[in-house]
Order: C-alpha cells, then sequence, then structure tokens
C-alpha cells in the first residue's frame, strides 16, 4: 500500500490521542515538527505509528531506493588521548602494547592494496595521538590523492579536527581550509556523541565540546564542502538530550545546507567503561531511526551500519526512515566487533548487500560519497562466479 495511504489510515483512525495526530498532520502537510513534538514522539509514539510517519517522509525523498556505497577504512590507530567511557575501541597511551600506531607508509599500502578494487572512496578515522598532527594527515591525504586522484578522501572528525588545530595553533577555518588544499574531500559525522553537556561531560569529558564540533563542521561546509553527522544513543541520556542534538543539526543545517547524511549510532557495552548500562532494544532502535527521520526535515538521508546493528535490523531499518545503508566493508573496521556488535568480521559483497536490500522491496543504488549514481542494482544481474570484491586486511575502520 502506498505510504500515503498508510498515513492517512492513520490520521482517520479515531483512537489516535490528538496530540499525536496533529503531528501526523504535519508530516502529511510537509510542516516541521517541534522540539516539544520531538520529545513527545519518544515518549508516546509507538512504533508502527512512527513508521508510517517515518516512511511516509522516506518514501517522499527518495521512492524504494536505497543507497550503499564501496569504500575501505583505514584506522591509523586505536591509541588516543581522550578516554571516553562508552569507547570500547580505544586503548590509553599506557596501554600501549595492546594498541596499533600505523605509519603513513603502512597506511598508504593499505590504500594500494585496493588498487584494482571498484572503491570509491577512503574513510581515515581513529584515536588522537600527538603524532598524528597538521603536517602528518596534510601529507597523508596529498600522498593518497596523488596516488589515486579519484579516490574520494572521507576523513578525520571534529575531535581530531580540533586536537590538532589547537596543537598547531591555528582556527578552525584556516584548518579546514589547509586539509581542503591537502586532498581532503568530505568529513565523516563522528565525534558528535551527544552535544548537551550534561551527558558529554560523563562519557566524553575533555574532547571537542559541542559546539566545537558544530562549529568545525560550520567551517568546513563554508568552504563548499559536505560532511555527516552521527548521534550516540541508548546510554544514559534522556530522551529530550536526543532532541536537543537533533534539533542544534537541523539548526546548523537550516543555515548552511552541508549536511548529506544523519546516522544514530547505537551505543555497544561490550568492554567499555559503561558496560553495566544496557543496550536499547530493536524497538527502541527503530523508533529512533524514525523520529530522526520525521525530526530532520532538512537531511536528505538517514543511514543504518548494518555491521553495528545487525543485517536483520537494517532491513527494518528500511522501513522506519533509513534510505542509506553503509556498506560493503570488509575486516578493516574494529570499532563495532570491539564494542560487542553481533558481526565480529563485517564484511559483506555487493552481491550480498544488494539481496539483502531486494530481499525487502528496496531498489538498491551504489553512489559514490557525494551521492552520485554509480550502478542502478534495480535489474542487475550478477555472474555465478562473482567473487567478493574485498580483501581481508589486519586493519580497521
Ligand atoms: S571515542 Fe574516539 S576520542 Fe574517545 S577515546 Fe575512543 S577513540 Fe578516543
Amino acid at each position: 500500500m502506498p505510504a500515503e495511504d498508510n498515513l492517512q489510515i492513520l490520521l482517520n483512525d479515531t483512537r489516535l490521542p490528538a496530540d499525536l495526530k496533529q503531528v501526523a498532520q504535519k508530516v502529511l502537510d510537509g510542516e516541521r515538527i517541534t522540539f516539544d513534538e520531538g520529545v513527545l514522539l519518544y515518549e508516546k509514539g509507538e512504533l508502527a505509528y512512527l513508521g508510517v510517519l517515518a516512511n511516509y517522509i522516506r518514501e517522499k525523498k527518495h521512492g524504494d531506493v536505497t543507497y550503499f556505497n564501496r569504500n575501505f577504512h583505514i584506522e591509523p590507530t586505536n591509541l588516543c588521548v581522550y578516554d571516553c567511557k562508552f569507547c570500547s575501541y580505544s586503548r590509553l597511551i599506557k596501554q600501549r602494547g595492546e594498541g596499533w600506531e600505523y605509519t603513513m607508509d603502512e597506511m598508504l599500502d593499505m590504500v594500494k592494496k585496493y588498487d584494482n578494487e571498484p572503491v570509491t572512496e577512503v574513510h581515515i578515522v581513529g584515536g588522537v595521538l600527538p603524532q598524528y598532527d597538521v603536517p602528518f594527515y596534510a601529507e597523508l591525504f596529498r600522498r593518497i590523492k596523488a596516488h589515486r586522484p579519484n579516490l574520494h578522501v572521507k576523513a578525520l572528525t571534529p575531535v581530531e579536527y580540533h586536537y590538532i588545530f589547537k596543537k598547531a595553533k591555528i582556527d578552525y577555518a584556516s584548518g579546514m581550509k589547509l586539509m581542503a588544499d591537502a586532498g581532503l574531500e568530505s568529513m565523516p559525522g563522528g565525534g558528535a556523541e551527544i552535544f548537551h553537556p550534561e551527558i558529554r561531560d560523563q562519557i566524553a569529558k575533555d574532547k571537542c565540546t559541542g559546539e566545537q564540533w558544530l562549529q568545525i563542521h560550520e567551517e568546513w561546509h563554508k568552504l563548499g564542502k559536505r560532511s555527516n553527522a552521527t548521534m550516540l544513543y541508548g546510554h544514559i541520556e534522556k530522551y529530550w538530550h536526543r532532541v536537543d542534538h537533533m534539533e542544534q543539526l537541523r539548526q546548523l543545517q537550516d543555515k548552511t545546507g552541508g549536511f548529506q547524511t544523519f546516522i544514530p549510532l547505537k551505543f555497544r557495552n561490550g568492554d567499555n567503561q559503561m558496560s553495566n548500562v544496557p543496550e536499547s532494544t530493536v524497538i527502541e532502535d527503530l523508533r529512533n531511526y524514525a523520529i530522526a527521520r520525521i525530526y530532520l526535515d532538512n537531511f536528505d538521508h538517514i543511514k543504518a551500519y548494518w555491521a553495528m546493528i545487525s543485517r536483520n535490523t537494517a532491513q527494518l531499518s528500511l522501513n522506519f526512515g533509513v534510505d542509506d545503508i553503509d556498506g560493503t566493508l570488509d575486516d578493516t573496521t574494529k570499532i563495532y566487533s570491539m564494542a560487542g556488535a553481533e558481526e565480529q568480521h563485517p564484511a559483506m559483497s555487493t552481491k550480498e548487500l544488494v539481496e539483502l536490500i531486494k530481499q525487502v522491496g528496496r531498489h538498491p543504488i551504489e553512489r559514490d560519497t557525494l551521492y552520485n549514481v554509480i550502478t542502478d542494482y534495480k535489474d542487475f544481474e550478477f555472474a555465478e562466479e562473482s567473487k567478493p570484491r574485498f580483501y581481508k586486511l589486519p586493519v580497521v575502520n
């Protein structure tokens, strides 16, 4: 049944409380919902109701299209000067023996391993260490672009940029310009966690504040560049903290239009300092995707990381506002597996991902980082012998 019919049925349901009906009407009319209505959705919106609203918006924006891209990850180090309580991945400098620190040549070798693979993007993010500074990253980006000019460099978050710019005594605007000149093309969405200091100070003390995170993205957008945004949810935050987080993103997006995609990140409690905090349920994960889709009316895309939430939940999420699945990746990220995700060795071939999307009646499209279409897989037939296109490397994200 078309998504609009489902929404009409909902609106005609006399049992639906008036406040929820008002939000549903706003969605039908294409009107923005308020902060209080965002909190209302979290407090009172049942899964089926939220799914109808989110799917209406999703299909209005994208129909059945579901995007994915083919990238690989480089995680320069898992050592970090910070000590975020939710981080299962980082080893503090004092535990150096358990970590890795790749040299520039080692990272370039990782890039070269993909020379004959049809990847379009390298995603670089990891821990924060003093030797990975402005000259190091500028040189790394330059050398990657010199080796493979059409490989899109999506790298580092405001957490790293704030640290390295402060060390280099340069302001955000000059720093981002320098990075763009070196070859940086997009910024991933990490490090956002929860912006509100009431929560951020408890889980991610010392690293850049929410305000600084937003300022760095703003400077990046002013250069005409694009970035993503995330939110780490399902730990000690209240619903209103999530709405506050999305509200700040929505306001910056109104100003710059530079965000492409919002990616809710589920808190996982494996092997970190918050292991006593229970994880959110699958129902809550789906509700959260749906509310993000409803609230962030000025974001084009909502993305799910299948490696973090499992393949089945990723399929379900496509009916709750998600239009982008990340991605075909191999063993090159350890961020999720180290946090207790079911997928300990996340790997999915293009064929498997296309099937995963088609199984739930959606239309798979391979995109590049900026959502240009690379291949439409709607009627695509894979050759029998089609081999998985990724190699396993002893590295991460
Ligand atoms: S979340 Fe990032 S900044 Fe925080 S400890 Fe882990 S690697 Fe470091």
